[in-house]
């Protein structure tokens, strides 16, 4: 047999043992929990055995634990300096801590620029007081009050991202005016998504989906009954909570993020109406433009930052800077429920 023979037979055998052991024999399967990120977190895959997918979401879950500690803002771990730890020592001195930490408030900055102001990770001054008012407003709805102006914008004095102060060479971060902090709330778990879904591929994951409290990221694709390779579904959910129908949309997503922030997702009502959590450092008032932004792109910290800074923007900005992005899509739910696409968000919607 000539050496070209032989290379195609073994290539041959190699195939079918690829169809053999690969694709048909792979499972579909699922894990969920609750503990991070204070969220829930779905992982769903395909793997040989269900001790396979085991492993793989135990070292999911082991990586997104560091996450969750190193941008946690509300609990100290014993030897990790977090962003905590950076707010505790705001002011007083420059905290060295995990170049994950030193990546994401990089990240951040950039973003700073790019949405002009709209998503603030140095906006915790004012953050906090929404969120001291909010836990007061749902423990007791009775007495729930909206903050005064004059303390917000007392708050609002420190929030200049310049004072942020990151030192790549020493791998610290210090804030450099005493009253300010650090929020990242609006980046933190999509980055970490991204983060993760990355780390998928690396242990062999290849084919699955990880949502951390909506924040998705679709790795590869799912497969149907006849093991043919498509794209994964996932929903986006109606604003309207009260509505029989559960989602808006379908999308068709193989290796992309989806991001959605919302009124719905976290608020308090005062006098009937309701107030949530995302808010505008123009007017320090919830921002009032929309009931959701949808934003679809490879990167899900990209999307995660961007549904949160174009909720805080006009549609006409808000399109303006999404058009300006490559391969970044947005669906915006106006406030009479009506829907607004980005020119080319359609090519996602489950036919
Ligand atoms: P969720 O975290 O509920 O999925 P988002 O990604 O939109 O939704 O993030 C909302 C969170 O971001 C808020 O809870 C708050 O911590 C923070 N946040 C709110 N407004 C801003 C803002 N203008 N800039 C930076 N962070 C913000
Ligand atoms: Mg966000």
């Amino acid at each position: 047999m000539t050496k070209k023979i032989i290379a195609l037979i073994l290539m041959m055998a190699m195939m079918l043992q690829l169809t053999a052991c690969g694709v048909t024999k792979e499972k579909r399967y699922e894990a969920s929990f609750l503990e991070l990120f204070d969220t829930v977190t779905t992982i769903v895959g395909y793997a040989k055995s269900e001790e396979e997918f085991s492993n793989y979401s135990q070292m999911i879950y082991d990586t997104l634990e560091e996450y969750h500690q190193l941008y946690n803002i509300y609990n100290d771990y014993s030897g990790v300096n977090n962003i905590k730890t950076i707010n505790d020592n705001a002011g007083i001195e420059p905290v060295k801590v995990d170049q994950k930490i030193i990546d994401l408030l990089l990240f951040s900055k950039e973003n700073y620029q790019l949405t002009e102001g709209k998503l603030n990770v140095a906006f915790g001054a004012v953050l906090s007081v929404w969120h001291e008012y909010r836990d007061a407003g749902i423990d007791n709805p009775e007495n729930a009050k909206l903050p005064d102006m004059e303390l917000l914008e007392e708050k609002a004095l420190h929030i200049n991202i310049d004072d942020v102060v990151i030192d790549e060479q020493a791998s610290t971060v210090y804030l450099s005016d005493s009253k300010m902090s650090l929020d990242v709330g609006a980046i933190a778990k999509g980055y970490a998504t991204q983060m993760v879904s990355q780390y998928m591929k690396e242990i062999g994951l290849i084919n699955g989906m990880i949502s951390v409290g909506g924040n998705v990221e679709a790795v590869g694709h799912k497969f149907s009954e006849t093991n043919e390779p498509i794209p994964w579904n996932v929903g986006i959910q109606n604003p309207d909570t009260k509505s029989s129908e559960a989602t808006i949309a379908i999308l068709a997503l193989e290796d992309y993020a989806l991001v959605t922030s919302g009124v719905y997702e976290r608020y308090y009502i005062v006098d009937g109406k309701q107030y949530h959590h995302i808010i505008d450092p123009d007017t320090l008032m919830p921002a009032d433009y929309f009931l959701s932004v949808s934003i679809v792109c490879k990167d899900s910290a990209m999307a995660d930052m961007l549904s949160t800074s174009i909720f805080n923007m006009p549609l006409e900005e808000g399109q303006k800077l999404i058009e300006s992005l490559e391969d970044t899509e947005a669906l915006w739910v106006m406030k009479d429920m009506s829907m607004e696409y980005s020119s080319g968000f359609e090519q996602f919607l489950k036919q």
